[in-house]
């Protein structure tokens, strides 16, 4: 394998691999381009690959990019996949459909959020039904959201990270953190008021091809939790519900569940993959988020911070706002052979699994 190609450096150079790939593999591309640039006036796009019979009754879906600076990882998995002729591992009914950076400006601004600072894996809620409250992140709001990010904030966020954690329990702490929050637009984990950019482009592509199939494999591809390099298949289908046992049966039982605890994440609200599933209520959909992890969760959630930080008070040109962006491209992406090499050979047991679910 020649997984060291297929990562790339930057979005850029993401886009052409992937581009590059999807034409070699004889697909059929779209592309939405988003209105606002890169930060070196690059042109910022969500580009969809279409192969196989427009009319198949099956497609393996992928996403890359859904958290923005998370898009290195499912973007060398897309390029890999395609450039590798892998994707000839489907048979013809099965149509494939490959969506590279659904959040283009995080991914080429190495943030998670959206250009409106939304976390788009949160923003799939009902905003005309009021979005969902999470009177916890209030509490730890300032914690995670300071105005000065100096060389000892770091160490603060963590001591006063821990205090919360000894008097409301871990737990808590992670759940109030990451559930998701819609009432700090200046804040991290935000949800948004309002469908993004790319939450209506998603929306656009189901009622458009996935509206009328018979079946969907759903992978999303993450980074950022769990253990290094490990893939953990996190499965968010109410327990018990045709679409959960299917993942228990494709994947082998190796699935977690934030509903049974089982899983490195929390339970969240507006999540894309039960949107997919609310929006196409006839199509039987068996979705997974694949989060591979990457550092350990402390220095990750303090890179998030400080990447807030800069959003909002730093300046991504100076000296400081350079580390940060550093620091935030390690927490979401390891550029080492071990870790891709890890990533790339869970994402292909993954995807054939998929590929046999959706034809047996
Ligand atoms: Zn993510």
């Amino acid at each position: 394998m020649s997984e060291q190609v297929w990562f790339s450096a930057d979005y850029s150079q993401a886009r052409d691999r992937f581009l590059e790939a999807a034409k070699a593999a004889g697909a059929r591309i779209e592309t939405r381009e988003n209105p606002a640039s890169g930060p070196d006036g690059e042109v910022l796009a969500t580009d969809i690959a279409f192969i196989g019979d427009p009319d198949a009754e099956s497609v393996l879906l992928t996403f890359s990019g859904t958290h923005g600076a998370e898009g290195y990882c499912g973007s060398g998995v897309q390029v890999g996949w395609l450039r590798s002729g892998l994707w000839r591992e489907a048979p013809a009914s099965v149509a494939q459909i490959h969506v590279h950076a659904v959040n283009p400006h995080g991914f080429a601004h190495t943030s998670r959020t959206t250009e409106d600072n939304v976390d788009l894996n949160r923003n799939f809620v009902d905003f005309a039904a009021g979005a969902p409250v999470n009177p916890g992140y209030e509490t730890i709001h300032d914690i995670l959201c300071p105005t000065v990010w100096d060389d000892d904030a770091a160490d603060r966020l963590a001591a006063r990270s821990a205090a919360y954690t000894q008097q409301h329990g871990t737990w808590a702490f992670k759940e109030a953190l990451t559930a998701g929050q819609y009432t700090h637009g200046n804040g991290i984990f935000f949800g948004g008021t309002a469908p993004s950019w790319s939450r209506t482009n998603v929306e656009r592509l189901l009622a458009g091809h996935c509206a009328g199939r018979r079946q969907l494999a759903v992978i999303d591809y993450h980074t950022g939790l769990g253990p290094r390099g490990f893939g953990e298949r996190i499965v968010d289908h109410l327990p018990g519900s045709a679409g959960y046992q299917r993942c228990l049966d494709w994947y082998d039982g190796d699935c977690a569940s934030p509903h049974l605890g089982t899983s490195a994440s929390a339970r969240l609200t507006g999540q894309m993959l039960d949107a997919i599933e609310h929006q196409l209520p006839d199509v039987a959909v068996t979705a997974i988020a694949l989060e591979y992890g990457t550092q350990p969760e402390h220095e990750v959630i303090s890179a998030l911070c400080a990447d807030n930080w800069l959003r909002f008070h730093g300046d991504e040109n100076s000296p400081r706002g350079r580390a940060i962006k550093a620091q935030a491209r390690d927490a979401f992406y390891q550029d080492a052979d071990d870790w891709k090499q890890m990533v790339f050979e869970r994402a292909l047991d993954t995807q054939r699994r998929a590929i046999k679910g959706l034809t047996s």
